[in-house]
């Protein structure tokens, strides 16, 4: 089997992925600031890289995937200045601000639960590790590359850029960074408008605040992630990933202070999920140009021409690579459930294709090209598209105009079921969940019309009741017993 070639947004080429320790990958995810309902936009970067940890672990490495949750120190508009986005909202609705992090944590994980993401094996709180981030901070001011100001502290990227280079992911020069930055005022305590916060103070009436060696305050935002991906991945780790848009400042700003904090640099490769838009236009909440996930599973939302099952949205993402920006449609989603319908059916019909003596289709090739759009930086869309090839060729064996072995057979189930189900995360959904009901409650209408026949009406009465219960009614006709779902 060939290399894994990663994408690196650190070289901006595709390198030959080599993990720091054989065998195990260290992967860390930016979570969510948990102070609203995650918007369909969110969804598509952690369905990005559940695929990677799906594939990664598929490959047979132990992966230790840690991804935070931002419960604090993220402020309005992503300033330095300013309220707390979870303060804030637990202003607006009224409850206290741990309140709106359980309830909006509690959204985030049922909803990627409903698209079939495997939970991550860690995942950290920003206001469970405030100790870990007055630590770094200390780390870094002992190097000399920050600094305190009215109890708050800040990081000299200036002097930081002297003795490393500060831009190198985002490809930004600080003189250019310099002229594109407001001038400070006096009123500024930063020393350069480059340089951000690595803790503040905490204003009268900023409610979300501990006690440090620098007095009451609260983390930067990109601290958090500093301190939780080398507490649990080490001073430096395999994997990094998140949105583009965190691109800079927040992962440009996670490099220099853990750079300065360890001495060397903390990521190896750096991954970068693209954007999903809504008419042409990033989704986003600040804009109101978002979908929530739903609205989509229940198509109450005027740009959706019906619902769809969240295993469909799923495959529609999967068919997009996840560099590619994706341009949210009803039409495009009608199209992928389509295709995942066509897919799906020739998965249903595998397990019982007739076999012969020989296969008119080389099947060690097909394997072997499903490997390479995988090994080709998670290639998604390349693989989806062999496995229309596969689903065509299951049809023509189903039709008797093409032929299979049994050990071809053997092979093909397996790798079916690997890249579609384990890799792709996707599952045989409701329709075949609802063909089983049909099937069962045929049978049970079956037993309850014999016991009637044998005028056993105890037991004719039991299992319409019990029927009741679990909200099927069942009704008595002249042509026989019907049900229906409440
Ligand atoms: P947030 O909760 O805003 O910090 O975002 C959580 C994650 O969602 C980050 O990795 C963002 O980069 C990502 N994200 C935000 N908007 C979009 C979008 N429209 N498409 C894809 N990912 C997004
Ligand atoms: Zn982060």
């Amino acid at each position: 089997m060939n290399e894994l070639i990663i994408y690196n947004s650190l070289s901006g080429k595709k390198e030959v992925f080599e993990p720091i320790t054989d065998g195990f990958v260290g992967l860390y995810v930016c979570g969510p600031t948990v102070y609203n309902f995650v918007h369909l936009g969110n969804c598509r970067t952690f369905i990005s890289f559940d695929m990677v940890f799906r594939y990664l672990q598929h490959l047979g490495y132990k992966v230790r995937y840690v991804r935070n949750i931002t419960d604090a120190g993220h402020l309005e508009n992503d300033a330095e200045e300013g309220e707390d986005k979870i303060a804030k909202k637990a202003r607006l609705e009224q409850l206290e601000p741990m309140e709106i992090v359980q309830k909006y944590t509690v959204d985030f994980h049922e909803t990627l639960a409903k698209f079939n993401n495997r939970p991550p094996s860690i995942e950290p709180t920003a206001t469970g590790h405030i100790l870990e981030q007055i630590d770094m901070v200390q780390k870094i001011l002992k190097k000399g590359l920050a600094y305190e100001v009215n109890g708050s502290v800040y990081f000299d990227v200036e002097k930081y850029d002297n003795e490393a280079l500060y831009g190198e992911l985002s490809g930004r020069k600080i003189e250019e960074l310099k002229a594109g930055s407001r001038e400070l005022d006096g009123q500024d305590e930063k020393r350069s408008p480059l340089d951000f916060a690595l803790w503040k103070n905490a204003k009268p009436g900023h409610i979300m605040k501990w006690q440090s060696p620098w007095g009451l305050g609260f983390p930067g935002w990109h601290l958090e992630c500093s301190a939780m991906s080398t507490k649990y991945l080490g001073d430096q780790f395999d994997i990094h990933g998140g949105g583009m848009d965190l691109k800079f400042p927040h992962h440009e700003c996670e490099i220099a202070q853990g750079h300065a904090a360890t001495g060397v640099k903390p990521v190896r490769y750096w991954m970068h999920a693209n954007m999903l838009t809504l008419n042409g236009k990033k989704m986003s909440k600040s804009t109101g140009n978002t979908l929530l996930p739903n609205e989509l599973f229940s198509g109450e939302n005027d740009v959706l021409d019906k619902a769809f099952h969240p295993i469909v949205v799923r495959f529609f993402m999967m068919q997009a690579h996840y560099r590619s920006t994706l341009d949210f449609s009803s039409e495009a989603l009608i199209a992928a459930e389509k295709g995942f319908h066509r897919l799906m059916d020739a998965v249903s019909l595998l397990p019982d294709l007739k076999t012969g003596k020989t296969s008119s289709w080389d099947i060690d090739d097909w394997i072997k090209q499903c490997y390479q759009a995988m090994n080709d930086d998670f290639n998604t869309p390349i693989l989806i598209a062999h496995l229309f090839d596969a689903a065509k060729f299951i049809q023509s064996v189903n039709m008797n105009q093409a032929t299979l072995t049994e050990e071809d057979k053997s092979k093909l189930i397996e790798k079916i079921n690997a890249f579609v189900f384990d890799v792709l995360g996707l599952k045989l959904i409701e329709e075949s969940q609802g063909d089983e009901l049909s099937t069962v409650m045929e049978l049970v209408l079956e037993l309850r019309q014999k016991a009637r026949e044998n005028k056993d009406w105890t037991t004719s009465d039991a299992i319409r009741d019990k029927l009741n219960e679990a909200g099927i009614l069942v009704k008595d006709g002249a042509e026989g017993a019907s049900w229906s779902k409440e």
